[in-house]
């Protein structure tokens, strides 16, 4: 176990005026709570944190990344709080190992790999700070350094899977190479530790045949550079076992085919000097055709730069060869980490967050292939987006802001259209609630729910909002469509016919219609009209609408039906023919002023005079006709829309039904909108004959203990 002297030691040696004091508080402190824990190799449990701590001072990072890797679990594993930790070591340290302990807590909660990518974008939405992730990331190499003291080997192998799919990846992706190799190769060893052990056999094999060969090919490159006068540093390695198992997985051939195995490293000292030293190399040894790239001039997307190249080396093998600058060295190595190295200094002048983000964003501002782009376009969406779980741990990907309607239309489409409500973490919330990244949602479903218009006005993902929007459409469709068959039942009678599906059938194709329902909608619409489809049916119908000029009789029989069609729709100042609808926005009601809107292809829009969404007509009053309510003839029940807030105590739903009912009300519809632990708020349509009697419904109402509020909906 590493002692205080040394950590201190090591962190001086690259940062000479970090606060030693807070880092020795924070050595004693975590040994204290930490106490007489221990790992599952049987060390004190505090050996751990100062291991985390070592391997990110060889990331050079600064003392309070080092800081937080010493009290990374103790939020989660002692009887610290992170108040505690917040009033001995300030804000900053507090948020950082907030940050790793929310990583943490994420941990083993998904374990189906096709949630692999996803998982991956979670952490690195949670990681606000670059820092919060390196510590997750090097608390993940020390415990997967361990891992083989895990007597479980269930246990292992979902850490050592998890590792393969989520941290190394999530390694590479921030650029920290060695993390990386060394992190797929721990966990390559305990998924497949046959093949593993087949590949070190094999390179001990090759060793014993050739001698230290890396070493003489080391010798003879840097021989071939200085004859050049281009002074390099020089290293050679045999590739990780997983890397060359990938390759031979991938290109399906055999190990003793492979015949690279080996790769080196020329650092340099500028640019043209790396561009030179390749030239050099060409020139000496013959050139494996298509290995050749140039990632100097086009850099990847997690900022890693150098040039390869393919050679029949020295001694006639093939070897792989890197070559780079010390800064990009540094880069390709530990990533982000040697990037904040750099920069360190600007950012403490700008006393800034570091946001890994915008870092990354700078190193990508370089890029120029289409493929690059795409990944760069990739980082910048995952700020946009939040991760949520199932209940059964399965991880969903929404847009940033969405809700637990969204969630439902993202698991299924049937349990978007069915949901009543959501638990979040086990709590109640609203709908329209935004979820947070790391949110376990709970859909609640009723089979008889229906997606609401509602909806549409807080949901956020594509999927949601085109489901809403078409159930929407449909409702609407089969209201034009009954609407229409209405009208022309009644239009029919007025000249002694009876629909019939059959002759109307027959007609269909005049009118482009595929179905029945189809040309009923259209007169619904006002698109097509009532009388256009009678003639249709009956061609003969033309000649009686010419003889009634010549008859009085049966001038005098139209004025009655045309009385009697006023009588059905007991408004005053209407076209006739022209399909009718009462506006949702404001529910008119006989004894209410009213006015109409005139809408191409809809027909007649009937809103009471004070409704807000008049406003948008001010511009074309051409639209607008003056109606009035024919109150004497006006016997239909019309719909009132309530705005209600109850108790939720039991027995408060039937309460207010009954007070609706003692008044002659009929309530046609009622949703709930939002439900909290106090109280239900909801929309009710009450069916009432003007609106003196919604009136003196909402009085009744009003009366009632139980009944918070009640208001007329405008909406
Ligand atoms: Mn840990």
């Amino acid at each position: 176990m590493m002692r205080q002297v040394e950590l201190v030691e090591r962190v001086k040696a690259y940062d000479p005026s970090f606060d030693e004091d807070a880092l020795n508080r924070a050595y004693v402190y975590a040994m204290k709570m930490h106490g007489g824990q221990t790992r599952a190799s049987g060390d004190p449990y505090f050996s751990h944190p100062i291991e985390v701590a070592g391997i990110l001072t060889e990331l050079k990072l600064d003392h309070s990344s080092i800081i937080t890797a010493l009290l990374h679990d103790l939020v989660e594993d002692t009887e610290t709080s992170l108040a505690d930790i917040e009033s001995k070591f300030g804000p900053d340290i507090a948020r950082l190992v907030d940050g790793v302990t929310k990583l943490s807590r994420l941990e083993h909660q998904s374990e189906q790999t096709q949630h692999a990518e996803n998982f991956r974008k979670l952490l690195l939405a949670m990681s606000e700070d670059i820092r919060v992730l390196l510590v997750k990331l090097a608390d993940r190499l020390h415990n997967m350094r361990t891992l083989t003291y895990i007597k479980s080997a269930d246990k292992r192998r979902r850490i050592a899977r998890e590792t393969m799919d989520i941290y190394a990846p999530l390694a590479e992706r921030i650029g920290m190479q060695r993390f990386k190799d060394e992190l797929q190769d721990l966990a390559f060893a305990e998924l497949n530790p046959e093949a593993r052990g087949s590949i070190l056999a094999r390179f001990e094999f090759l060793q014993s045949q050739g001698g230290d060969l890396t070493a003489l090919i080391v010798d003879r490159l840097k021989h071939a550079l200085a004859k050049e006068g281009i002074e390099a540093w020089v290293s050679g390695r045999n590739k990780t076992p997983y890397s060359i198992w990938n390759k031979m997985q991938h290109k399906n051939i055999a190990f003793e085919q492979l015949s690279d195995i080996m790769a080196f490293r020329v650092v340099v000292g500028s640019i043209e000097e790396s561009y030179h030293a390749l030239g050099c190399l060409h020139a000496q040894y013959s050139v494996v055709p298509g290995r050749f790239k140039d990632y100097i001039s086009t850099p990847k997307p997690n900022g890693y730069r150098s040039l390869h190249t393919g050679l029949i080396g020295p001694e006639r093998h093939r070897i792989e060869i890197q070559i780079r600058t010390r800064e990009m060295h540094d880069v390709a190595e530990f990533g982000v980490a040697a990037h904040w190295k750099y920069k360190q200094s600007e950012i403490k002048v700008d006393g800034r967050q570091y946001r890994w983000l915008r870092e990354l964003l700078d190193i990508l501002e370089h890029t120029s292939n289409p493929e690059e782009f795409i990944e760069h376009t990739k980082l910048e969406m995952f700020q946009d987006q939040v991760f949520c779980f199932t209940p059964k741990g399965d991880l969903i990907a929404l847009p940033r802001g969405a809700t637990p309607v969204d969630f439902a239309y993202a698991v299924h489409s049937e349990v978007g259209d069915t949901c009543v409500g959501a638990k979040v973490n086990g709590r109640i919330i609203p709908l329209r609630a935004q979820l947070q990244n790391g949110d376990q949602v709970e859909v609640l479903t009723s089979k008889t729910q229906t997606p609401s218009p509602d909806w549409e006005k807080f949901v956020v993902s594509g999927k949601a909002k085109a489901r809403i929007r078409r159930f929407v459409h449909m409702r609407e469709r089969e209201q034009y469509s009954e609407l229409g068959r209405q009208i022309l039942i009644k239009s029919f009678r007025e000249e002694g016919y009876e629909i019939s599906d059959k002759a109307l059938g027959g007609v269909l194709k005049k009118f482009k219609a595929d179905a029945l329902d189809d040309l009923f909608a259209a007169v619904g619409k006002g698109t097509t009209t009532a009388r256009e489809v009678l003639v249709a049916v009956y061609p003969g119908v033309r000649d009686t609408a010419r003889r009634r000029h010549l008859w009085p009789f049966h001038s005098r029989a139209r004025a009655r039906s045309a009385k009697a069609t006023s009588a059905a729709l007991p408004i005053k100042g209407l076209i006739p023919g022209m399909a009718v609808h009462y506006a949702h926005c404001c529910h008119p009601l006989p004894g209410e002023r009213i006015v109409g809107i005139v809408t191409t292809g809809k027909g007649v829009t009937v809103h009471t005079i004070d409704c807000e969404t008049l406003a948008s007509f001010q511009d074309t009053p051409e639209r607008w006709i003056d109606l009035a309510w024919d109150v004497e003839s006006a016997q239909d029940m019309h719909t009132g829309r309530l705005h209600v807030v109850v108790a939720n105590e039991p027995g408060s739903l039937g309460n207010l039904s009954t007070i609706i009912g003692k008044s002659q009300g009929n309530i046609s519809n009622l949703k709930i909108t939002n439900r909290s632990v106090d109280f239900f708020e909801m929309l009710v349509d009450v069916e009432v004959q003007d609106v003196k009697h919604l009136s003196d419904i909402i009085a009744a109402l009003r009366a009632a203990t139980v009944i918070t509020s009640v208001e007329r909906s405008r909406r």
